[in-house]
């Protein structure tokens, strides 16, 4: 079978008859059997996916197909779909099964995208290796001594390895970006209320953006178009005019793309990255784009803000997962306390709980003003002043991560230098803003590099067709 980066590939083959979606769904699950070391998907829907090819087959027949008719889809195990199993790679959900489908992912089946399974991910996606799972680290399909990034590994490492065309994974500091760069593919995340979160397992909900993980800006920019839009079940979805994304038409011939000097100049950059970076840059000039050196010296405040502020809403998200309502229950418990208490000590992994204990004790009383009082009034400045870089430049450019994908293991005993690996991804997050991951070269490691570019929000119009004219 060929490698296809595109939908509109693929479909072409299909209107063509040259290929069926039962072709393609057999392939994809030939490719999952033999990629089995990877660790991607904790669960194949094997029937349900063939049973589906062949309903899309015959609409295709009848002409009635839907816009993704020939996508074959990986989720994330944080994202509901109905009569499945969902488990936030925890031991915490035991048996759960989603009562309902996530809005966004619904709207992908109504277009007729088939779901082929769910994938490993960092336990209630908090982590930046994949390592962090219940269910085993992912590896990395260009070097299985590598990290895939987090948290969204297994679902980018699934279409870096063409086990599905497209996956959805989840970013609330870089989840989808970092491991779409960590493994030469592209991931994108919506400007915060683009997408409805109806039916995604919460991590710190004022930052929680689901986003597509595809082989090709197009369809990046497709998927988001179609899962985006004001839902009923989301107070904080925007009812702000979808447009399109996928046939965009650019509104400046030439833009200014912003660079912040902290970023470029930063100790952690790999020399490698920080020169593809500039040559990179060096071919946006003379295309006639303009590149605008920016200061941020709230840079360094980055990281420490997002995990103050995150770990707080993590730890209130989390509580409802006591023993008593989903999954895992500790046996022997002789009260209701020990039963929350075992429970919660027996069925979280440890960075889970690092992460609770660290974000109760930042809301708690006596602390609550000096950590998270004091982190949301730095979330507003790092908001205010991004808001005024983007009355000044179209777009903001960084390397995705200050590296490649590390070995596994390499960073594990040492959290500190694991957050840092999100200090060019969480600022989207921290801002709400829309940013694209994509790929920008090799490294001499062999292992994929990546570039990213944010933009103001709701601009994911112009950040998409921008992006497609600057892939080399
Ligand atoms: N690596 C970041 C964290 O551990 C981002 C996770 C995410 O975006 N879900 O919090």
């Amino acid at each position: 079978m060929k490698e296809y980066d595109k939908l509109a590939d693929i479909q072409r083959d299909l209107w063509a008859r040259s290929l069926s979606c039962s072709d393609l769904v057999d392939f994809y699950l030939a490719r999952i059997e033999d990629h089995k070391d990877l660790n991607i998907f904790l669960e194949v829907y094997t029937e349900e996916a063939r049973q589906k090819a062949l309903e899309v087959d015959q609409k295709i027949e009848k002409g009635t197909a839907g816009r993704l008719a020939g996508l074959v889809l990986g989720i994330k195990d944080v994202i509901c779909y109905k009569g499945h199993r969902l488990g936030a790679s925890s031991q915490i959900l035991g048996e759960f099964q989603s009562l309902f489908t996530a809005t966004a992912l619904q709207k992908l089946l109504d277009e007729d995208a088939i779901v082929i399974g769910h994938q490993n991910c960092d336990e209630f996606a908090m982590g930046s290796s994949n390592e962090n799972s219940a269910f085993g680290p992912v590896r990395n399909p260009h070097d299985p001594n590598r990290v895939t990034g987090g948290s969204s590994g297994g679902s980018a490492a699934a279409v870096a390895a063409n086990l599905c065309h497209a996956s959805l994974g989840s970013d609330t500091g870089g989840s989808v970006r970092q491991p779409a760069g960590f493994c030469g593919v592209v991931g994108a995340k919506p400007t915060y209320g683009r997408i409805s979160r109806y039916g995604l397992i919460a991590y710190a909900s004022s930052f929680d953006q689901i986003g597509p993980i595809t082989r090709s800006i197009e369809d990046a920019a497709l998927l988001t178009e179609i899962m985006a839009g004001l839902d009923p079940h989301d107070q904080t979805s925007s009812s702000e005019k979808i447009g399109t994304y996928v046939d965009h038409t650019p509104q400046k011939d030439t833009y200014k793309i912003g660079y912040f000097e902290e970023v470029i100049q930063h100790p952690s950059l790999d020399a490698e990255i920080r020169e593809q970076i500039e040559a990179w840059m060096e071919r946006r000039r003379k295309e006639g784009h303009e590149l605008v050196k920016l200061s941020f010296p709230l840079m360094s405040h980055m990281v420490p803000t997002y995990y103050v502020l995150t770990t707080a809403e993590a730890s209130s998200n989390l509580s409802r997962y006591d023993g008593v309502r989903y999954g895992y229950r500790a046996p022997k418990a002789e009260n209701l306390e020990e039963l929350y208490v075992r429970s919660r000590s027996e069925a979280f992994g440890t960075e889970v709980k690092r992460r609770i204990m660290l974000g109760s004790f930042v809301l708690s009383a006596g602390y609550y003003d000096a950590y998270y009082g004091r982190a949301q009034k730095v979330r507003r400045k790092i908001q205010d002043q991004t808001h005024k870089f983007f009355a000044e430049v179209d777009f903001i450019m960084s390397p995705v991560s200050p590296g490649v994908a590390f070995n596994l293991g390499e960073k594990v005993d040492d959290p500190i230098e694991m957050y840092l690996s999100d200090i060019f991804t969480v600022h989207a997050n921290l801002a709400g803003l829309p940013a694209l991951a994509f790929p920008l070269g090799k490294h001499s490691s062999g292992m994929p590099t990546g570039i990213q570019l944010m933009a103001n929000a709701f601009e994911e119009g112009e950040l998409f067709s921008f992006s497609l004219t600057c892939k080399d």
